[in-house]
């Protein structure tokens, strides 16, 4: 989970006062106004990592949208609404309990949480492997390890209560009936409200699968998929990047119209900002960056879909989604204005709730768009342009700011012989290692860049050197120590790294050049150790 207790209480009494609310005061307006609470706490425990919470609340959601369909100006007759009212009291009482769990002064706990951030490069997660064939699972739990995740193999018994919902519980189909494992995972989906639930080995029938996921798994993979891909899932869920919120901006003449759509945006935590002169557009997009922009039609001078022609012709923008909110509904303007590089049409006056469903998962495909292009697609790490840009960016900051700042340059040893002894798949596999252990044992003010072929560029602003070297020689340590498995047997590898420190005199140029020296010299000095300069 990664909100505090106290934002997801403040959260959940916020969504329970608008349901009480719209109790007391039946009414299409209040009722919309619940829908929308209702879709943003849902988006809110998804962002959160809270996936049993999430899927109660989507069942919620759903409830509440098909309600829609049967308004027919009249307010919602009472039988719907009772079994909404039940279905909320579960889910609230589900929330209570969660935060009952996690809110206890418990002496020993806050210890924990105090030694974590003294160990703040080494944060430990804990998951759960549910299985009764513990042997077959052994690499997982070694590689797991290195990655600082602690897998508690747990067989048929699992009834000790954890002190904390462990990150995953990873279910083992194997052996297990089709109907057993379906009970199984909906008593961990009930009693574990912030783990994600994997299914592994399951049948891989589309039918097997589907069920799985209806019954509560957040994903499944089905017999025959490899322990890597499991791997990455594992590290990815375990990872604490938590992404930037939402960004839109509104063009729209009116300013009663737009104060009303970013009321609407805000609810569901997107960000905004909105311009009333179309021909600010292009100034606005470059400085406050948006994912999406929502277009008025109508302006003066000039129409929404001239303005929309006008952002396409510039590269930056050619994919930047734009979404027309319009009050005419004519089949051929909405034709002419996806034509002429829209994305979609709403119509005015907008539903809320279908307005920020269109907004997230529009959102949401740029976002995925833009990760591969910034993104190495091997490793998720940045690409070598990015990479650096980021060194230019960071030099910047630090000059700016008179704080320290390192970067680092490492490169796998031997690593031909890797390639010619294991395959290429396999040098792939020990690329992708480590990149995720560089990842996990960073912080997130620091970056890491795929630079080239096997090796990598970190950027550790406010470290001075010797921080640099400490850190980077514990993770060189642990990497020489992590055993890649291949066939029956496993193969260990090292790597070097060079590390320069920013200095008067310096650029970003200069100073990766220095760190790619050092790095030279560490080859040349035997490989397997860190020199910085
Ligand atoms: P050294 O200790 O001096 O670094 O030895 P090395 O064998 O690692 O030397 P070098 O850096 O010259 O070789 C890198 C090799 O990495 C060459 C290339 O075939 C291989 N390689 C580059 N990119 C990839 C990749 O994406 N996947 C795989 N599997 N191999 C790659
Ligand atoms: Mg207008
Ligand atoms: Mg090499
Ligand atoms: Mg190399």
């Amino acid at each position: 989970m990664s909100c505090s207790p106290a934002e997801l209480k403040r959260k959940s009494d916020e969504f329970l006062s608008k349901w009480h609310a719209c109790k007391s005061h039946p009414g299409l307006d209040g009722f919309v106004e619940f829908a929308v609470a209702v879709s943003s706490f849902t988006e809110f425990l998804d962002a959160k990592g809270l996936p049993g919470l999430h899927q109660l609340a989507r069942a919620v959601e759903q409830q509440v949208l098909s309600q829609f369909d049967r308004w027919n100006s009249d307010p919602i007759v009472d039988a719907p609404m009772d079994d909404l009212n039940s279905q909320i009291t579960e889910f609230s009482a589900r929330i209570t309990s969660f935060l009952d769990e996690n809110t206890d002064a418990n002496p020993e706990r806050r210890l924990h949480q105090d030694a974590e951030v003294i160990t703040d490069l080494l944060p430990v997660k804990k998951i759960w492997l549910l299985t009764s064939v513990p042997s077959s699972w052994k690499e997982v739990v070694t590689q797991a390890g290195y990655f600082n995740i602690q897998v508690e193999v747990c067989g048929a018994h699992y009834d000790q209560k954890p002190t904390q919902d462990p990150t995953i519980v990873l279910v083992d189909a194997k052996g297990l009936e089709s109907t057993a494992f379906i009970v199984r995972v909906q008593a961990l989906r009930s009693r574990f409200s912030a783990s994600s639930i994997i299914g592994l080995q399951l049948p891989p029938e589309f039918e097997s699968l589907k069920l799985a996921l209806r019954v509560g798994c957040d994903f499944c993979f089905p017999v025959g998929t490899t322990q890597s891909t499991i791997m990455a899932r594992i590290v990815k869920l375990c990872g604490s990047e938590e992404e930037p919120p939402y960004r839109v901006l509104v063009v729209e003449d009116s300013k009663t119209a737009s104060t009303l759509i970013q009321r609407t945006l805000k609810e569901s935590g997107v960000e905004s900002m909105a311009i009333s002169k179309p021909q600010e557009v292009l100034t606005t997009l470059a400085k406050f960056q948006p994912d999406l922009v929502l277009m008025d039609m109508y302006m003066p001078g000039c129409t929404g879909v001239e303005v929309t022609r006008v952002i396409r012709q510039h590269e930056e923008f050619l994919s930047t989604p734009v979404v027309y909110l319009s009050a005419d509904t004519s089949i051929a303007l909405q034709v002419d204005a996806l034509r002429l590089g829209g994305d979609h049409f709403l119509t005015k006056p907008f539903n809320p709730v279908i307005l920020n469903a269109v907004v997230r998962s529009k959102i949401e495909r740029y976002r995925i768009l833009r990760r591969s292009m910034f993104l190495d697609s091997l490793t998720g790490l940045l690409n070598h342009t990015t990479s650096k840009q980021r060194v230019d960016a960071a030099v910047t900051t630090a000059k700016a700011e008179q704080t320290p700042l390192c970067v680092a340059m490492i490169d796998i040893d031997h690593f031909k012989k890797v390639n010619d002894t294991y395959g290429h798949p396999m040098g792939d596999q020990v690329i992708r290692s480590m990149a995720w252990l560089l990842k996990q044992r960073l912080r997130k003010t620091d970056a890491v860049g795929r630079y080239g072929g096997e090796e990598f560029l970190v950027i550790l602003p406010q470290a001075d050197a010797e921080r640099a070297h400490q850190l980077l020689d514990r993770i060189r340590i642990d990497f020489s120590e992590f055993r890649h498995p291949v066939n029956r047997t496993s193969f260990a590898c090292t790597f070097s790294c060079g590390i320069a420190q920013l200095r008067f005199g310096l650029n970003a140029q200069s100073l990766v050049k220095q760190a790619d020296e050092a790095l030279y010299q560490a080859k040349h000095q035997g490989r397997n150790q860190i020199v910085g300069v």
